[in-house]
C-alpha cells in the first residue's frame, strides 16, 4: 500500500518556507486537503541557510504589501499555531550616502505611511542615538524601519508546518515528486512513494523549479526563467560591546544596511552578521561545467571571501567594533534569481491548473505574504492586491538561458541599487529588435526594453550627454529633457513618427466571436471597419485588462494589447474560448508604427498612399503607404490627429523611411508617456490594474449594463454603484519642484491620507506637471486641493474636470 495518500485537491512540490506557507493559506482559506511534498527534510533548500532578515521596504508597492504581511503575520504567529519562535522585531537603519538615495527612502515612507507603517527618516546626528557604534560623518541621512527583524527560518517552516498540518493539510517528508503526467483533467504527481491525482499542482521547488518546471512542457510549459547565485554572509564571535549595549538596553541592536556599499550588518547573539550582495559575483549551475548537482539538500559552497573584501573593509570602516570581532562562520548557499529579481508568484503560463511559487531571492521575508497571494490565486482565482510584479507571466519567450544568467548577476550586483526612471539596466541588450531597429539606433534613439522589445526612450542629438550615469536622478531634467519637448512639439505642431514593435496582437474569429467577447468584455463592441477601447473586468469588477479591438468584418476581429501582456492577455481569452472560435497570436508578424500629429494627412498624401484619408478617428482599413500593403488605424495615443501604421515585418523599414523622408520627427517612450497622460490615458499595470474596479477607475463609459450578454464582475458593478464607489481616478495638476510624482506617491489632506498616484508626468503641450491617480471619492471633484508626496517633497495639486487636459473635446484627433 501507498504511504502517501493517492488523491488530493492540491499538491505543493516543495517543502522550503514558500511552499509549506502556501499549505498552511491554503488550509486557512479551507482547502485543507492538501499534500506537500518535500524530497529531504523540510527546509532542505535556501530556506535552511538564511539569515533569516525580515524587512518590509521596497520601492514597489505590491512587494511591500507582501513584506508588510509577512511581518505581521510573523509577529502573531507563534501564538496563532502554538508554536513559540525566535522573532526578534529590532527594526533597521538604511545609511543614505547621496540625496539621491534619501529621495529613495522618502518615497518609500510615503509608501510605507499609506500601508500603515511608521517609516522615519532620521538625519545623520539622529542615527548615532540608535545605534551607537556607527560612523555617520559622510552620511546624508537614513530610514528607519521600526517593523524590520529577523526570524529563525527553520522554525518559521516548521511553525507554518504545524499551523497547516493542525488544520488538515498533509506534509510528506523525504517524499520527492519525479514527475507529473494528466489525465482527465487532473494531475497525476508521481513520487517515490506512489502517485497522487490532483486537481492544482504548484512548483515551490525553490532553486530546483527550473527542473521541476521541465515536467511541465508536454502539457504547454516553457523553460523556468532563473538563475542561480551564491550568496554569503558571515558570523563573527562576541564583541564585548555588543553583549554589554544590548544586555543594557534589552534588545538588539537595529539591524544596519549601507545600501550604497551593498551589505547588511546585523546582530546576531552578541556578535554580528555581515551579508554582502558583492559586484564581483558568482552565479551558479549556470554552465555544463558546473552541472545543478541532483540532490542539494543541507550543503554549502565553499566560503570564498575574496569577492567581499570591498563590503568587509567598509563594514569595519562604517562599525570600527566589527574589526575587533574574530570571524567564525562563513555560509555560503544558493538563492534562485529571476531576470527581474522578484518571485514567480501566479499561474504557471500556459499550463492549466498548475501554478508556481519559487525562485525567490528573499523567501524569508516574503514567503508569509506569498503564501495569501498564492492561496487566493488558487482558491479565488484573482488576488487581494495586483501581483503583477510578481506574475509568472510577465516574463515571455525572450528570457533564455543566456539572458537569466546576465540579468540575474546584474541585479545581485545591484540588489540595493536604485531604480530611476530614465535609466535602462544594460544587461542583455537587444532580445527583440523592430524591422526598423538599425535605422532608430542611427537617428540616435536611446533604446529601452519593453518585454525585451527594444524601443526608443527617446532620441539624442550629436554631442548629447547618454552616459549610465547622467541617467541617475529622480529628476526631470537631464539630456533627455530638451529631445522630449521637442519631440512633443513636433507631434503638437507638426508630426512625429515612433516605431513600436511588440504590440500584442491576437486574431479572434469563428461563428459568435462577437457574443463570446460580448460576454468578456464590459462595453461594446466596434462595427466592422472600426475600432474601439474594451475592457475586460474580473469577477469582482476589478480591470483584468485593456484591448483595442479592431473589428474586421462579421465575427473577425483584431485584438491588439501591451506587448508585457502578451501571455497574460492570450491567456485570458483562451482560458474558456468557446468551442467553433480561433485565436491566433500574430505578434511576431507584424509590427507597427504611429504616426502623429496635425501634418499627419499631408505626410501620407506627399508619400502617396490609396487609402481613404477622410475615414473618421477610430476607423481602421486596409492601405498602401509608400507602395506596401498595411492597415491604417486612425487613433493616436498620443491624442492628434494620426494613424497607427501595422504592417508585416518586411514592410515596415521602407514604410518607416518613407515617413522620415517626408519630415516627420521620431520620437521615443518618454514622449509618448508625456502626451498620453495630457490626454489622461491609461497605462495597463501603472494605471489600470486589479487594484482598483471599472468604475473607480472612471471607465464608466466603457461599461454596458444594458446589453444582453452577461459578463465577469456586472453584478459587482452594479452594486458598486448603487453604493458609490469609495475612490475614483482624478487628474491632478501638480505644483511639482524638479521631480513628477511616480507611480504610487501617497495623496494628503487634512493630515490623511487619501490616495495614491498612479501615474505622472511633465505635460509638454499644457506646460506643466501632471499626475494620475486614485482620489477619496469625497474629494474627487474638480478644484479640490491635496498635497502629493513626491519623493519627500509635499507638493500643492489641484484636482481637475474629468477629462483629458489636452483637447478635452478630442477636436485635433477628428480633424
Ligand atoms: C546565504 C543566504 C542568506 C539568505 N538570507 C535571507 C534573508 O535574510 N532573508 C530572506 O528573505 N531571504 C534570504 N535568503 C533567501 C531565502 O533563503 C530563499 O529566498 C528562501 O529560502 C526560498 O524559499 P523556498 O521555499 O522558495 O525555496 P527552498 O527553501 O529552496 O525550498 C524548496 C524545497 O523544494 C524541495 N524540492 C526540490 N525539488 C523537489 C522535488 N522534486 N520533490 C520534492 N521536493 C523538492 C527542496 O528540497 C527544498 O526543500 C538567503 C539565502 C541565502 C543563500
Amino acid at each position: 500500500m501507498s504511504e502517501i495518500p493517492g488523491q488530493a485537491r492540491a499538491v505543493i512540490i516543495g517543502g522550503g518556507v514558500v511552499g509549506v506557507s502556501a499549505l498552511y493559506h491554503l488550509a486557512k482559506a479551507g482547502w485543507t486537503d492538501c499534500i506537500l511534498l518535500e524530497k529531504n527534510e523540510l527546509t532542505a533548500g535556501s530556506t535552511w541557510h538564511a539569515a533569516g532578515n525580515v524587512p518590509t521596504f521596497s520601492t514597489s508597492w505590491s512587494l511591500m504589501n507582501m513584506q508588510r504581511y509577512s511581518t505581521e503575520l510573523y509577529r502573531g504567529l507563534g501564538a496563532a499555531v502554538d508554536y513559540p519562535m525566535n522573532y526578534h522585531v529590532t527594526g533597521s537603519i538604511r545609511l543614505g550616502h547621496s540625496e539621491e538615495r534619501m529621495q529613495e527612502f522618502a518615497r518609500a515612507r510615503g509608501m510605507g505611511l499609506h500601508q500603515g507603517m511608521a517609516l522615519e527618516i532620521l538625519a545623520p546626528d539622529e542615527i548615532k542615538g540608535k545605534y551607537p557604534f556607527i560612523e555617520t560623518h559622510d552620511l546624508k541621512g537614513a530610514l528607519y524601519d521600526p517593523a524590520d527583524g529577523d526570524i529563525d527560518p527553520a522554525q518559521l517552516t516548521q511553525a507554518l508546518a504545524k499551523g497547516a498540518r493542525d488544520l488538515g493539510a498533509t506534509i510528506a517528508r523525504f517524499c520527492p515528486a519525479t514527475g507529473v503526467s494528466r489525465e482527465n483533467d487532473e494531475w497525476i504527481v508521481h513520487t517515490e512513494k506512489g502517485d497522487i491525482r490532483c486537481e492544482i499542482v504548484v512548483n515551490a521547488a525553490g532553486y530546483y523549479a527550473q527542473r521541476v518546471g521541465e515536467w511541465f512542457k508536454p502539457y504547454g510549459g516553457r523553460t523556468v526563467p532563473m538563475m542561480v547565485m551564491s550568496h554569503q554572509y558571515m558570523i563573527f564571535d562576541e564583541v564585548p560591546e555588543v553583549r554589554d549595549w544590548a544586555g543594557q538596553a534589552g534588545h538588539k541592536l537595529p539591524l544596519l544596511r549601507d545600501v550604497d556599499s551593498s551589505y547588511y550588518l546585523r546582530q546576531e547573539k552578541t556578535g554580528f552578521n555581515l551579508g554582502p550582495y558583492e559586484r564581483p559575483c558568482r552565479a551558479h549551475w549556470a554552465d555544463p561545467s558546473d552541472p545543478l548537482p541532483e540532490d542539494f539538500s543541507f550543503q554549502l559552497y565553499p566560503d570564498d571571501l575574496d569577492r567581499l573584501s570591498f563590503q568587509i573593509e567598509d563594514a569595519m570602516a562604517r562599525v570600527p567594533i566589527l574589526a575587533e570581532a574574530g570571524l567564525a562562520r562563513v555560509i555560503n548557499g544558493p538563492i534562485p534569481y529571476a531576470p527581474d529579481g522578484n518571485p514567480l508568484i501566479g499561474p504557471m503560463p500556459g499550463v492549466p491548473n498548475a501554478y508556481e511559487a519559487c525562485v525567490f531571492t528573499f523567501g524569508i521575508a516574503q514567503g508569509g505574504g506569498a503564501g495569501k497571494v498564492l492561496a487566493e490565486w488558487i482558491t479565488e482565482g484573482a488576488t487581494e492586491w495586483d501581483m503583477w510584479s510578481c506574475d509568472p507571466r510577465r516574463f515571455t519567450d525572450y528570457t533564455d538561458h543566456d539572458y537569466c544568467v546576465q540579468k540575474g548577476m546584474e541585479v545581485y550586483g545591484h540588489e540595493y541599487g536604485m531604480h530611476f526612471p530614465w535609466h535602462r539596466w544594460p544587461a542583455a541588450p537587444d532580445r527583440k529588435l523592430s524591422p526598423a531597429h538599425h535605422k532608430v539606433k542611427d537617428l540616435g534613439g536611446q533604446m529601452g526594453a519593453y518585454a525585451g522589445w527594444e524601443r526608443a526612450n527617446w532620441f539624442a542629438t550629436p554631442g548629447d550627454d547618454v552616459s549610465e550615469q547622467a541617467t541617475q536622478t529622480w529628476n526631470r531634467t537631464g539630456p533627455w529633457e530638451a529631445r522630449i519637448r521637442e519631440e512633443c512639439e513636433a507631434v503638437r505642431d507638426n508630426v512625429g513618427v515612433l516605431d513600436l514593435p511588440g504590440f500584442s496582437r491576437f486574431h479572434l474569429t469563428g461563428e459568435a466571436a462577437g457574443d463570446w467577447l460580448l460576454g468578456k468584455i464590459a462595453g461594446g463592441l466596434p462595427k466592422p471597419g472600426r475600432l474601439n477601447l474594451a475592457y475586460f473586468p474580473d469577477n469582482r469588477g476589478r480591470i483584468v485588462t485593456e484591448m483595442s479591438v479592431a473589428c474586421n468584418g462579421p465575427d473577425d476581429f483584431t485584438l491588439i494589447t501591451a506587448a508585457t501582456a502578451q501571455w497574460h492577455d492570450y491567456e485570458w481569452l483562451t482560458r474558456d474560448l468557446a468551442p467553433g472560435l480561433t485565436l491566433i497570436d500574430r505578434t511576431r508578424e507584424m509590427s507597427t508604427l504611429i504616426v502623429t500629429g496635425p501634418e499627419s494627412r499631408a505626410l501620407f498624401t506627399a508619400i502617396g498612399t490609396d487609402a481613404d484619408l477622410t475615414l473618421p478617428w477610430l476607423s481602421h482599413q486596409q492601405a498602401h503607404v509608400a507602395g506596401r500593403p498595411c492597415i491604417l488605424a486612425r487613433v493616436s495615443f498620443a491624442g492628434e490627429l494620426g494613424w497607427e501604421i501595422h504592417a508585416e515585418n518586411g514592410h515596415v523599414p521602407t514604410i518607416y523611411e518613407a515617413v522620415l523622408q517626408q519630415g516627420a520627427k521620431p520620437f521615443g517612450m518618454f514622449a509618448l508617456n508625456s502626451l498620453r497622460i495630457e490626454k489622461g490615458y491609461r497605462a495597463w499595470k501603472g494605471d489600470l490594474s486589479t487594484d482598483y474596479s471599472l468604475l473607480q477607475g472612471g471607465l464608466d463609459r466603457f461599461i454596458r449594463f444594458d446589453k444582453p450578454q452577461a459578463f465577469p464582475g456586472k453584478a459587482a458593478l452594479l452594486s458598486e454603484k448603487q453604493a458609490g464607489v469609495t475612490k475614483r481616478f482624478v487628474t491632478l495638476t501638480v505644483d511639482a519642484g524638479k521631480a513628477d510624482a511616480p507611480y504610487m506617491s501617497t495623496l494628503w489632506h487634512d493630515g490623511q491620507v487619501v490616495g495614491e498616484t498612479t501615474s505622472g508626468a511633465w505635460g509638454y503641450r499644457v506646460g506643466g506637471s501632471i499626475a494620475l491617480g486614485m482620489l477619496r471619492a469625497d474629494l474627487a471633484y474638480p478644484g479640490t486641493e491635496i498635497t502629493i508626496d513626491i519623493y519627500g517633497q509635499r507638493c500643492r495639486a489641484v484636482v481637475q474636470e474629468d477629462g483629458p487636459l489636452w483637447d478635452p473635446d478630442n477636436n485635433r484627433l477628428r480633424a
